[in-house]
C-alpha cells in the first residue's frame, strides 16, 4: 500500500494493552495511566479481523506492543491467529521481558518470529530507578531463555538517558558476547520523554570506538525498521542506532500503528488517523473498513516535526498508550 508520497507501507505496530507492570520514567507516570475499561480494548478476534484487511492492503509484518503486551492474558493465542492470516509474513513482539521466560515456549509454539527486549541498563539500582521496579533478574532470565532459540530473532533496545551510572557500554558488551543486536534508541519528545535530553549517536559511537576500536558501518539492511548498524571487531552481534529526531527517517517510513482501542495512527507524532473500532462495532463491512484504512494511509503526514515549536496537532498521549 502506497501513501501519497509514494512510501510503501508494509509494517504495523499493534498495541494490545495500555497497561504495564513497569513505570519507566520516560514512558509512564508513577501512578500509571487511567485504566481503559476492557470492553474498550479490541478483542483478539477484532484485531485478527483488522489484520486480514491490513494484509489484503499489503501489510506484511506485525509488531505486537503495548503497554506491556505480555501482561495481556493469552497473548500467544493472538500470535497464532495473526500468523495464520494470509499475507502476514512476520509477527514479532516488543517486551520489557518480565514474563518472557515463562511464555517463550508458548510464543515459539505460536510461531513468533522475533523479540525486541527493552533493557536500558544492567545495573540493578539504575534499573530500579528507570523502571521503578526491581525486576532486573527476571528480565535477564528472559534474555537468556530467548537466546536458547536462535530461530527467533532477538534484539535489545536501550534508551540512553545520559547518566554515567547507566553504563551504556555494558549494554554493548551483550552484543560482543552474544549473537544479539543491541540498539540505542534516541529519546523522543513524546509524553514524559520530553523531560529528557536525547543523547546523540555520534557521542555514543565515539564512546564505543574508544573502548572497542573503529566501527564499520553495516550496509546490509537488517530487519524492517529504521535502525542503522555498525560492526565492531570481535562482536557476535551488531550495534544499531534509531535516532528519530537527530537522524530523521520519515522519508522511508513504512509503518502505521493500531492502538489498543482500535485507532489507526499514521504517524507517531500526530493524532491523525481513523477510528477503526467505531466502524467495526457499527457493523461496517470489509469494503468500508478497507477504504477507511486506505484513506488514512493516504493522509499519512510527510514527517514529524519534533523539535520545532508550535508544530500543532501533536500527540498528547504517553508512549505507553501509543506503543512506541
Ligand atoms: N512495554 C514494551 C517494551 O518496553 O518494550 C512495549 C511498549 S514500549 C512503549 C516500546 C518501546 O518504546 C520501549 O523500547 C521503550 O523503551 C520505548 N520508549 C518509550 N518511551 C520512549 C521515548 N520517549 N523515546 C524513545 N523511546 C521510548
Ligand atoms: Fe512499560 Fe514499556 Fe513503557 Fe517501560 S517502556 S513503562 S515497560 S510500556
Amino acid at each position: 500500500m502506497l501513501d501519497r508520497y509514494g512510501r510503501e507501507i508494509d509494517y504495523i505496530r499493534i498495541s494490545v494493552t495500555d497497561r504495564c507492570n513497569f513505570r519507566c520514567i520516560y514512558c509512564m507516570p508513577e501512578e500509571g495511566v487511567p485504566m481503559v475499561p476492557h470492553q474498550e480494548i479490541l478483542s483478539y478476534d477484532e484485531i485478527t479481523e483488522l489484520a486480514e484487511i491490513f494484509a489484503d492492503l499489503g501489510i506484511r509484518k506485525i509488531k505486537l506492543t503495548g503497554g506491556e503486551p505480555l501482561v495481556r492474558r493469552g497473548l500467544p493465542s493472538l500470535v497464532k491467529k495473526l500468523k495464520s492470516v494470509r499475507g502476514i509474513e512476520k509477527v514479532t513482539l516488543t517486551t520489557n521481558g518480565v514474563f518472557l521466560a515463562d511464555l517463550l515456549g508458548e510464543l515459539k509454539e505460536a510461531g513468533i518470529d522475533g523479540i525486541n527486549l527493552s533493557l536500558d541498563t544492567l545495573d540493578p539500582e539504575v534499573f530500579a530507578r528507570i523502571t521503578r521496579r526491581r525486576e532486573l533478574e527476571k528480565v535477564l532470565e528472559g534474555l537468556h531463555e530467548a537466546m536458547k532459540y536462535p530461530e527467533i530473532s532477538l534484539k535489545i533496545n536501550c534508551v540512553p538517558l545520559g547518566w554515567k551510572e547507566q553504563d551504556i557500554l555494558s549494554m554493548a558488551e551483550l552484543a560482543r558476547k552474544y549473537p544479539v543486536h543491541v540498539r540505542y534508541i534516541e529519546m523522543m519528545p513524546i509524553g514524559l520523554g520530553r523531560q529528557f535530553a536525547p543523547v546523540g549517536e555520534e557521542e555514543l559511537l565515539e564512546l564505543l570506538e574508544k573502548r572497542y576500536g573503529k566501527s564499520r558501518p553495516c550496509n546490509k539492511k537488517l530487519g524492517n525498521g529504521p535502525a542503522h548498524y555498525y560492526s565492531f571487531s570481535g562482536f557476535l552481534g551488531k550495534i544499531g542506532f534509531i535516532s528519530a529526531v537527530s537522524h530523521k527517517f520519515c522519508g522511508s517510513c513504512n509503518r502505521i500503528r493500531l492502538t489498543s482501542q482500535g485507532f489507526l495512527k499514521t504517524c507517531l507524532q500526530y493524532e491523525t488517523g481513523t477510528d477503526l473500532k467505531k466502524l467495526l462495532r457499527e457493523g461496517a463491512g470489509r469494503e468500508t473498513l478497507r477504504k477507511a484504512v486506505e484513506q488514512a494511509v493516504m493522509e499519512k503526514p510527510l514527517c514529524h516535526r519534533f523539535g520545532e515549536r508550535e508544530a500543532g496537532t501533536e500527540e498528547t498521549h504517553m508512549m505507553s498508550q501509543i506503543g512506541g
